[in-house]
């Protein structure tokens, strides 16, 4: 689509969502018909009213039914209920549809008050959404010792990062940064650190760099104007994400994407404001924003631009405005007030929205395959045992060492939470029930490498309770596996 009059419409699946959300969804779908959007809404519900009904996973098969359809969906906000062991309607929408990609702007809105306006603050957060350690695969490891598995994989590096290469390249940015925690996490992290840099090297038009994530955050709020697209696994992005949209006046104006493979879905980035639902109070820009988005995302670029025009002439000129941001001393409006004035400012030009070329993004598709890796070599070297025990590190070292004996392993070392405690390095290590003992086959083994790990599993039974192995294996001659804080 070209922006011009055209006779076919766009289906979207509408979500009202709970608390502020339908009033924000109306809000919204009133300033794209007036801006002349073509799009055939398909309501669909989902959140509470969802759980009301006994769906535990708060979204309907109409409403899944109904994405799947259209590819594209404008959401309201879905309250999860705290405490019913219930999953998060959202959540549940995410990986119902891989949408692998969160999207969120972090730029500088004229008339918003905060204490980095001026600056030019223009950049894009692109959080991978799916993967690590919100694949929420938790144990309890002993009665005091939880556990929660990072789960980071290659081709979930390398998608998120093609799509942080695509977004820039749609919006003509030129430049990617990677944050990660690569210098402590050297698989997980590192990995996203060396496929990022591999998959950036094939997009030459784009400059890249790898920072440090913790770094990341210092620069983000000391020199924020610095960033153009910055790519992360999902906790990082979901902490610096909003560490970001507190830069440019908070979650109350931050818009979002998710997207995945054929499918998209454009929300706010706050909740559902229980509060002030239903109060004609709440403030619409953030879903205007998203929608925004969407309809960059459908092709629509002049109705897009239009919306954002008028949007920002609004803020800029701050009449009639939402009273969360309402200038200083002057009484905010009703949301039906704000949005008429928006109405209003349709067909006027801001000089304070960036010019950007926007073209579509040039998604990569990725097969719906599984996903399979292959080592021309692999070696089985050893095995991690963790086990649970309330005694100190010289008796578990003993009791270790002995029922090692006879077994085709040595013990090397026990860790206490990732640190060498035997043999003893010195220090204080502050000790807890849950170590990790790690034995190395004495010789390459010969004969079945898993029947003597059961063997061995067998013999450290009889003195310690274990709940949790790990292989030590060596993948093209690499160690597929980390050593402990002052392991030699
Ligand atoms: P919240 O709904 O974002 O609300 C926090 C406060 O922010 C509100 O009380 C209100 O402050 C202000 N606010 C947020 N959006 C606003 C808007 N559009 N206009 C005006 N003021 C706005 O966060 P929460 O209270 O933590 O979460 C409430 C529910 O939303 C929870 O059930 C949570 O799970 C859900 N949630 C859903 C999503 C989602 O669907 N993507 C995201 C986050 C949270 P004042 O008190 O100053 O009016």
């Amino acid at each position: 689509m070209d922006g011009s009059a055209t006779t076919t419409r766009t289906k979207v699946t509408a979500i009202p969502g709970d608390g502020i959300g339908p009033e924000v969804l109306r809000a919204t779908r009133q300033v794209l018909e007036a801006a002349g959007a073509r799009i055939e809404w398909e309501e669909a519900m989902a959140g509470a009213e969802a759980f009301r009904k006994g769906i535990g996973s708060g979204a309907p098969k109409e409403t899944l039914d109904s994405i799947a359809r259209n590819g594209v969906a404008l959401k309201g906000p879905l309250e999860t209920p705290v405490g019913h062991g219930e999953k998060s309607a959202n959540v549940t929408l995410r990986k119902v549809f891989e949408m692998y990609g969160n999207i969120r702007p972090v730029r500088e809105i004229p008339g918003i008050r905060t204490p980095f306006a001026g600056r030019g603050i223009d950049f894009v957060v692109v959080r991978e959404n799916v993967e690590d350690l919100y694949a929420g695969v938790e144990h309890m490891q002993t009665p005091g010792v939880a556990q929660c598995l990072k789960l980071i994989t290659e081709v979930g590096c390398e998608r998120i990062c093609e799509l942080a290469a695509a977004l820039a390249e749609s919006e003509g940015r030129t430049r990617v940064t990677v944050a990660t925690k690569a210098n402590i996490m050297k698989l997980t992290e590192g990995m996203m650190k060396r496929v990022g840099e591999r998959v950036l090297k094939g997009h030459p038009a784009l400059g890249h760099e790898h920072m440090i994530v913790d770094n990341c955050a210092h620069q983000m709020v000391i020199r924020p104007e610095q960033f153009d697209v910055v790519v992360m696994t999902n906790m990082n992005g979901d902490i610096l994400s909003d560490l970001a949209a507190g830069l440019v006046g908070g979650l109350g104006v931050a818009p979002s994407a998710n997207l995945g493979d054929g499918v998209a879905m454009f929300e706010a980035v706050h909740g559902s404001a229980p509060q002030i639902a239903g109060r004609n109070l709440a403030n619409p820009t953030a879903l205007l924003l998203s929608a925004v988005m969407m309809l960059r995302h459908i092709g629509d670029f002049a109705t897009a631009a239009k919306v954002e025009h008028a949007l920002y002439i609004t803020l800029e000129e701050g009449r009639d405005l939402t009273g969360d941001i309402a200038p200083e001393g002057v009484e905010g409006v009703g949301t039906d007030a704000y949005v008429a004035r928006v109405i209003a400012n349709l067909g006027r030009e801001s000089d304070k929205v960036p010019t950007r070329e926007y073209r579509p993004i040039a998604m990569k598709k990725w097969p719906a395959i599984t996903w399979y890796k292959a080592a021309s070599t692999r070696e089985l070297v050893g095995v991690d045992v963790f086990v649970e025990s309330e005694r100190d590190p010289h008796a578990i070292g003993i009791t270790l060492q002995h029922a090692a004996e006879g077994s085709a392993f040595d013990l090397k070392m026990i860790s206490s939470r990732g640190a060498q405690v035997w043999p003893e390095m010195g220090g204080n290590t502050f000790l807890v029930d849950h170590f990790r003992a790690r034995f190395m086959f004495r010789e390459p083994p010969k004969g079945d490498a898993v029947a003597e790990i059961t063997d061995l599993l067998s013999r450290i039974g009889r003195q310690h309770r274990w709940m949790h192995i790990e292989k030590l294996q060596r993948f093209d001659g690499e160690a597929a596996f980390t050593k402990a804080q002052g392991e030699g």
